[in-house]
């Protein structure tokens, strides 16, 4: 069996809050998949759901095809971390690992892997009480690795963690992937999923909202935006305006155009023996397209001030 994490149409009220409305997806092996929506989508109780802590109202969560409960060595299938802040404050860092890994039937030997590969061979005897939120981050990254799974769930590990910390974890988190493993992140911060996850499942209010991979989803909000700087402006104009773009002049030489590709653009010049000396496409950033997509989706955002407005 694959290893994968599916969740079916979940849905769980507490009290009058619809905490999940028909949440949905599949998070597929060999890939970082970024959980992401603002705070109140419902990620944390998906994953809750999914290691079997919180029961669904309606709906079921697979790991690699099982129920998290009927799974023998839970560690050796899926590695989660959910609150970092949930250790014994008084053990020391090895110890509150080897006191997990004997729980589960594994090695001293395993405990020390875990340590160096969580950058943490240095704290590993100080005691877990005294560590800074993002040292804590590492620690329950390196517990959901005990048991070597082929699936891992992180809710917010980006949290607390200094600058550095957030390139070893990107780092980190993909190569957990390059090596087969189905991973699956949550963010409230859309930023944080730059340069780490492959595929976005997008939440809001319970439930999918975009479920799409990175290089779609900013091609989707970028539309096509091409400046153009050329000695031609009016044959540029012409030839492009001819092709099905919409082109406005934004300067003495430079060019809008709006409607077609930039290699379309190009083609088009090249073809015609249009000069120019500078083409850029508009990207938009992945904090954009994700704006963008969760307008709608958030309760609270604030409003801008009316002086602002006007
Ligand atoms: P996220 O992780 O995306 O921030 P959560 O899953 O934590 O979202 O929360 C989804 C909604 O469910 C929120 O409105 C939250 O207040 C509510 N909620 C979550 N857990 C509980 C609980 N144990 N009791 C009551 N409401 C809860």
């Amino acid at each position: 069996m694959e290893a994968t994490i599916e969740v079916t149409g979940l849905r769980k009220r507490f009290g009058s809050t619809l905490a999940l409305d028909g949440m949905s997806f599949i998070v597929q092996p060999g890939q970082v998949t970024g959980f992401v929506g603002p705070n109140g989508a419902g990620k944390s109780t998906t994953m809750r759901v999914i290691l079997g802590l919180d029961a669904p109202d309606q709906g079921s969560a697979l790991i690699s095809g099982q129920p998290y409960p009927r799974l023998r060595r839970p560690l050796s299938h899926i590695g989660a971390m959910l609150d970092a802040a949930a250790l014994q404050p008084g053990r020391t860092a090895r110890n509150h690992l080897l006191w997990l890994a004997h729980s589960q039937g594994l090695s001293g030997r395993r405990v020390d892997e875990v340590i160096e590969r969580a950058g943490l061979t240095s704290a590993a005897r100080r005691k877990a009480g005294g560590f800074s939120l993002g040292m804590r981050q590492r620690l329950g990254i390196a517990a959901a690795m005990l048991g070597d799974p082929p699936v891992l769930m992180f809710d917010e590990p980006f949290n607390g963690m200094d600058p550095e910390g957030i390139v070893w974890m990107r780092g980190y988190l993909r190569y957990l992937a390059a090596e087969g493993r189905a991973v699956l992140v949550s963010s409230h911060l859309m930023s944080e999923m730059q340069d780490s996850a492959d595929h976005l499942v997008v939440a809001g209010r319970g439930k999918v909202i975009a479920d799409t991979s990175v290089a779609e989803l900013i091609a989707a909000a970028s539309g096509d935006r091409v400046t153009l700087r050329t000695g031609a402006r009016p044959e540029a104009m012409t030839v492009l305006a001819h092709a099905g773009a919409t082109v406005a002049a934004t300067g003495r030489d430079t060019l809008a155009v709006t409607g077609l590709a930039a290699e379309q653009v190009v083609a088009r010049l090249s073809e015609s023996g249009v000069g120019f000396s500078e083409i850029s496409a508009h990207r938009a950033s992945l904090e954009e397209a994700y704006m963008e997509l969760t307008r709608d989706a958030v309760e609270f955002r604030a409003q801008p001030a009316e002086e602002e407005v006007r």
